[in-house]
């Protein structure tokens, strides 16, 4: 799409923000109704699409994407009229008489960004967020998750008027148009390189932005544990969607005499999900290109593989992988983002920690552990958007915690309220009354500033 059509589209939203219609409760509970109704209408497609993409079996597809996003409408639907409400606070004894409050109030057109690991859900649920803070928006798909692109753009197209919500197709060039333009905010999901690009030119227009981006979270094992859970915990979290979730363990640390244990129990687990054939498992994901392909082969490649390492180039499979790692190995570099899972050994707890703060604050970091001291020393010491413990993934299904990273892993947060929250501006409201004045802060000042400071500390 030409640069100058972008811009039209844009306008033509802007207008529509102007009007003030999307601002009412009544708007913004019919548009996600809308949403979910055509969602429903396109369950189907929508799972193939997911197929076709990314070869997710129509569980994976319902749970992390379709059912993700249902359930996140019904749960703002049921919330909003509350969340909606200004949000009372207390005043300052000095300004008696005196009410305060906050109100939750829409941002304007905002512009989503999303990626292809989870292209459906990470594209619907940012808009859901920002329909329910009375805003319209601009979407733009990842142009690699071709299949489930085009059916969002269906979705939205049958749901919305262009100017409430349209689905802006494209690939760099389109995305560098849109980020010329003064969003009234910009929601983008990716890797964090391309989140430098999208700060950068929001920065030119002062447009706020939230970044969700990924990184290494680490997964540790540590002290007494059920290994047969773990294990089965891990490996469903590790290679669900084959590894390509951004708050997927990306690397074990477990201590050294538990290690033969603990892949023992990966591998049974991985037994009992996809049997020997795990190439023919209806359940199993494909990587979703050849780049990806390549890049994850070159990785087995480097490394010292200690269970799988196949590959079968024109199905774009891989298979569950366990390396041997430590600081220094190929498959420590970056975030993996594929069926690669390292291990890496420690003596204790706090070696576990150090090698965890070396290096960037992770989206996720996990824990699996029975011993109390070690899960309070983890919760204090290590800095990550989010922790689960005893699990893998499960942390982002709740609507009750905020989603996010922190530092490299990202900035904002959001599903549920944090979404409503994210896409509105809390404006402050003082409401003082004109029943008396006191005199004590007007000019002159002299002989008032002693009674101030004992106000002042009231
Ligand atoms: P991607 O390549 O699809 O890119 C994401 C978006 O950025 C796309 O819409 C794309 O069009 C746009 N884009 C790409 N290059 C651009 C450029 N030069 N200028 C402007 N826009 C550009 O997806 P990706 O980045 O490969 O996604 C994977 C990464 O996303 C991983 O690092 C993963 O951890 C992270 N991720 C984070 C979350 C989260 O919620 N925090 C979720 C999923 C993925």
């Amino acid at each position: 799409m030409e640069e100058s059509q972008i811009q039209t589209l844009f306008q033509n939203s802007k207008t529509f923000a102007n009007t003030g219609i999307s601002h009412s409760y009544e708007w913004r509970v019919e548009a996600l109704k809308r949403l979910e109704k055509v969602i429903l209408l396109y369950e189907k497609e929508i799972i193939e699409a997911l197929r076709l993409d990314l070869g997710k079996s129509e569980f994976e597809g319902y749970v992390s994407e379709v059912g993700f996003t249902l359930s996140e409408i019904s749960h703002t639907i049921k919330k909003l009229k509350k969340w909606m409400r200004p949000k009372k606070v207390s005043s300052p004894l000095i300004q008696f008489p005196c009410r305060s409050y906050i109100n939750f109030e829409p941002l304007g057109t905002v512009l989503i960004i999303a990626p292809w690991n989870y292209p459906f859900n990470l594209l619907m649920a940012p808009l859901i967020g920002a329909l329910s803070a009375g805003n319209n928006a601009i979407l733009k798909p990842s142009e690699i998750s071709v299949h489930t692109s085009k059916i969002c753009e269906k979705i939205i197209s049958d749901a919305f008027t262009p100017e409430e919500v349209i689905v802006i197709q494209g690939e760099v060039k389109e995305t560098t148009a849109l980020l010329e333009l003064p969003f009234d905010h910009i929601f983008y999901t990716g890797n964090g390189s391309v989140g430098r690009i999208v700060m950068e030119k929001a920065a030119k227009n002062l447009v706020p932005v939230t970044l969700e981006l990924g990184g290494k979270s680490p997964c540790m094992v540590l002290g007494e544990n059920d290994l047969e859970i773990v294990g089965r915990r891990i490996a469903w979290g590790k290679f669900f969607n084959a590894g390509q979730t951004c708050v997927a363990p990306d690397y074990i640390i477990v201590e050294k005499k538990k290690k033969s244990a603990l892949e023992e129990a990966i591998k049974n687990g991985l037994n009992s999900f996809y049997g020997k054939e795990v190439k023919s498992s209806p359940d199993y994901g494909r990587i979703i290109n050849e780049r990806h392909w390549n890049r994850l082969k070159h990785i087995i490649d480097e490394s010292e593989v200690s269970y799988g390492g196949d590959g079968d180039k024109s199905q774009k499979y891989i298979s569950p992988t366990l390396i041997n790692a430590d600081s220094s190995s190929a498959s420590m570099k970056d975030e993996i983002f594929g069926p690669l899972l390292p291990i890496v050994t420690v003596e204790n707890t706090a070696e576990a920690i150090e090698f965890i703060n070396s290096s960037d604050k992770p989206l996720a970091c996990y824990l699996f552990t029975k011993d109390k001291s070690v899960e309070n020393t983890v919760v204090k010491k290590v800095s990550s958007g989010g922790l689960c413990i005893n699990d893998s993934l499960v942390h982002l299904s709740s609507q009750t915690l905020p989603f996010g990273g922190v530092g490299e892993s990202g900035m904002g947060r959001y599903h549920g309220r944090y979404s409503f929250e994210t896409f509105s501006h809390q404006k402050a409201v003082m409401k003082r009354y004109q029943i008396f004045d006191i005199l004590v802060r007007y000019p002159p000042y002299l002989g008032k500033l002693k009674i101030i400071k004992w106000l002042l500390k009231l």
